[in-house]
């Protein structure tokens, strides 16, 4: 069983010994004092659960506040003994659980003390209960916070992998493209135009239709290189890529074969307009000189056109442009030779 501490507080010593023995019947101990500030200094340690005392005792309100502020909302009881015929004696805010007269027979004595103890059980078992619910809140606040902790938590990883699969998708179309494209012209790789020319050719086969196309090679590029520096020869070979595809038409396609060498595909192109199409683009070439920072330079190029003839392979008919090529570099550069 829990202790009960009980103080009594009387004036008169025969009415403290009847107040311990009837609470030691009941089986309590308790303490007592005889004065206010006797019964002030052991209700001020704080340890007092019932408070038993006469309230004509001077100074007994005082005793009452201060045990009252003591123990807040922790479980007390303060039972006053009425000097007389006290009940209906007290009016207005009764400082007490409970009272009884203090010549009450030994009996209701003892069933009042029993009484206080009981409300000061219920008030403990309320207490607890308090405390529970209260701890168990605060878990729930506590788990909560946690749960919503995990959820943003689960929504940052949700997030940073989202950016990762971005990510990757992006790498793997950049890698596509590095796999398919030449960085630094922006045209076909070798491999690529070589797979796109054998495309062609089987479609020109199948469907009879003519199939022209071109080399070119830049005029005296190792000069650019010697007199700008390689980053400058880059950036002739970057513009040069860009002109080739501006010069192109939606089913052409142009390819680097080489250092500065390039191959451009014109399907269902006749020799002739596929002269023509060359010309344009060494016209263009000739006509606007490239910007490379400050400098401007003119930039020629020499053009070997060849047409696709059935029976031949792919090297046979890059072999024809480079020859025709060739020529036009050994006539003075800066022109369109169509093979012969
Ligand atoms: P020509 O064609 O008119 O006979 O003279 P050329 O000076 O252009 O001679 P050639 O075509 O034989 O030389 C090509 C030079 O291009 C040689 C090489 O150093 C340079 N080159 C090849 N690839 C690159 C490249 O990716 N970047 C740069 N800057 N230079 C390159
Ligand atoms: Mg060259
Ligand atoms: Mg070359």
């Amino acid at each position: 069983m829990e202790s009960v501490r009980i103080l009594a507080v009387a004036r008169s010593l025969s009415r403290l010994k009847r107040l311990r023995s009837s609470a030691a019947e009941e089986g309590f101990e308790l303490l007592t004092a005889r004065s206010g500030s006797e019964a002030l200094a052991i209700v001020e340690t704080g340890q007092i659960d019932l408070l038993l005392l006469e309230d004509a005792l001077p100074g007994a309100l005082t005793v009452v506040a201060a045990h009252r502020a003591k123990r807040g909302s922790e479980p007390h009881q303060i039972v006053a003994l009425t000097p007389g015929l006290a009940r209906g004696g007290f009016r207005g805010n009764i400082p007490y659980d409970d009272f009884f007269a203090a010549f009450a027979s030994t009996g209701e004595r003892k069933a009042r003390i029993r009484s206080a103890v009981d409300r000061l059980r219920r008030q403990r078992e309320l207490a607890r209960e308090r405390d529970h619910f209260r701890a168990a809140i605060h878990d729930e606040r506590e788990q909560s916070a946690r749960l919503l902790d995990r959820h943003l938590h689960l929504v940052k990883a949700f997030r940073a992998m989202e950016g990762i699969n971005e990510e990757l998708e992006r790498s793997n179309k950049r890698l596509e493209k590095i796999a398919r494209y030449d960085m630094l012209s922006g045209l076909l790789n070798r491999s690529s135009l070589f797979a796109a020319m054998d495309i062609e050719i089987e479609r020109a086969v199948r469907n009879g239709a003519p199939l022209g196309g071109f080399m070119t090679d830049i005029d005296h590029f190792k000069s650019i290189n010697d007199n700008f520096g390689h980053p400058y020869g880059d950036e002739v070979i970057r513009q040069i890529g860009n002109r080739l595809k501006l010069a192109m038409r939606t089913y052409d396609s142009a390819g680097r074969y080489g250092g500065e060498e390039f191959f451009i595909i014109l399907p269902n192109t006749t020799i002739d307009q596929a002269r023509m199409i060359a010309e344009r683009f060494r016209e263009s070439l000739d006509r606007a000189p490239v910007v490379l920072g400050d400098d401007t330079v003119k930039v020629t190029a020499s053009l070997g056109v060849a047409e696709y003839r059935v029976g031949a392979n792919r090297e046979e008919w890059v072999r024809s442009a480079d020859r025709a090529m060739y020529s036009a570099k050994q006539e003075g550069r800066n022109r369109t030779v169509v093979e012969a």
